[in-house]
């Protein structure tokens, strides 16, 4: 690295091969994101099937998996959704040593707030069904919270905090070094990964899925996968059905660079915001989705003001400090709140999406139980209850407990 340093930095090896298409493989995976390469990596090393291409529109890391910002937790309500996250942190622990990568995972801690006693219980049964599940949750009175983060505004705020619920082993990982990471590995592992790539229509003949037709030619396959996020709907299309999901826009903002203030992660429990600050300095947030449909990867102004006001009432320090950048993503809203990792109703085409917006955690776990679907034909135990079908039985996992409406998870 030194020599390197010195000299120009022209002789480092590649991370990844730069494979082109050949014209058939066992399994191709359409989407370059976190999970399909998590797929891809977990198909070579856990089951044994390398012959598999992941096809990516663009170059890597620039869908959401290099977007977001870079929460991991398991703190979640539903049992069944607990189980998934901790299966996805506890991958998220020995990630690097497996992958010899630095991810940076900080295990920082995740801090909720709470304003109101009502929030208070509900926090409480949270944490309480956590617990009974394994997963380390500790609730944290006002002097705990600020001894925690001094830059909080317990008093003064519009909505007064009152305490906090913590998940220590909640934190952050560097986004796009996930990407990297799984991409190196999966290639070193012999698969191969096509970049510029995209998938312009699904194969399929009276038997099911035959392979998909793409910007470099047609590429016939055993198994397709759909690991395209906030595209979940247009591929779906194209293979001749429609998702129970909507395509929306969440924003992200980065301030300039200051010194430690904050140690781990918070949310606001009054309205929709969460920060933390990155290794370099700045801090980072954002808010809810801007809630209109879209394929852009841009957000409008009136969310960023929106985001701006509810960190101002948490942190009034934020004032003085500049946002330096903003991004948007496109997040694959379900009805529910909660993903697809599933057979479709084309047989042989396997669909990994619906992440609304918090799948960047769930890349480890939802790699590794995508890839049991296709080698095995069934669903991984965790991720068994994400099943396609549950939005027409009836059993679907409405998270947040608010309803049939994508814009409100
Ligand atoms: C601003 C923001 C903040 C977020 N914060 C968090 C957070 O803190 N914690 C958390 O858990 N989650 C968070 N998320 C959500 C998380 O990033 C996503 O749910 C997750 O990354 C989606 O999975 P992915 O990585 O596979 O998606 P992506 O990286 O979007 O991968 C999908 C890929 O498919 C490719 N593709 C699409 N169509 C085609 C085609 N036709 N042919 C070939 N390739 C195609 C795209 O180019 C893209 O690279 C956030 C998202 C955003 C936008």
């Amino acid at each position: 690295m030194l020599l390197e340093g010195l000299s120009g930095h022209q002789g480092w090896s590649r991370a990844w091969q730069k494979a082109a298409p050949k014209s058939r493989y066992r399994v191709v995976i359409v989407g370059g994101g976190g999970h399909g390469l998590a797929t891809a990596y977990y198909l070579a090393t856990e089951f044994g099937i390398t012959d598999v291409a992941v096809l990516e529109k663009g170059p890597l890391g620039l869908g959401n998996v290099g977007r977001n910002t870079t929460i991991i937790r398991s703190n979640y309500f539903q049992p069944a959704n607990v189980r998934f996250y901790e299966f996805s942190l506890k991958l998220w622990e020995g990630l690097e040593r497996r992958l010899n990568f630095n991810a940076m995972v900080s295990q920082r801690g995740t801090l909720n707030l709470f304003h109101s006693e009502a929030q208070r219980d509900l926090f409480t049964r949270r944490a309480n069904g956590m617990r009974l599940e394994s997963v380390d949750a500790a609730p944290l009175d006002r002097a705990a919270v600020k001894a925690r983060v001094p830059l909080l505004d317990l008093d003064n705020g519009r909505f007064p905090i009152l305490g906090g619920f913590l998940q220590s082993r909640g934190g952050t990982v560097r986004h796009d070094a996930v990407a990297w990471g799984y991409a190196r590995a999966a290639s070193n592992a012999g698969v191969d990964i096509i970049e510029d790539c995209e998938v312009t229509g699904i194969r399929r003949d009276a038997s099911g899925v035959t392979g998909v037709a793409t910007t470099r030619g047609g590429v016939g396959a055993d198994i397709v996968c759909l690991a395209v996020a906030g595209h979940s709907s247009r591929l779906a299309e194209m293979a001749g059905f429609r998702l129970p999901l909507e395509t929306h826009v969440l924003q992200a903002f980065v301030t300039e660079s200051v010194k430690p203030v904050l140690d781990l992660v918070v949310t606001y429990g009054a309205g929709h915001f969460y920060i933390s600050q990155s290794d370099k300095g700045g801090l980072v947030f954002g808010g809810a989705i801007d809630g209109y449909n879209s394929y852009g990867q841009r957000g409008t102004l009136p969310m960023a003001e929106e985001v701006a006001a509810a960190g101002l009432t948490m942190m009034p320090g934020l004032a003085r400090l500049k946002v330096v950048r903003q991004w948007g993503g496109v997040m694959d809203m379900t009805m529910d709140g909660s993903p697809i990792i599933s057979k479709t109703p084309v047989a042989r085409l396997i669909l990994n999406g619906g992440w609304c917006y918090g799948g960047f955690k769930a890349i480890p776990a939802g790699g590794m139980s995508t890839a049991h679907l296709i080698a095995r034909g069934e669903p991984h135990p965790v991720a068994a209850h994400f099943d396609l079908n549950r939005f027409a039985n009836g059993r679907t996992i409405d998270e947040r407990g608010i309803g049939p409406f994508p814009f409100l998870h």
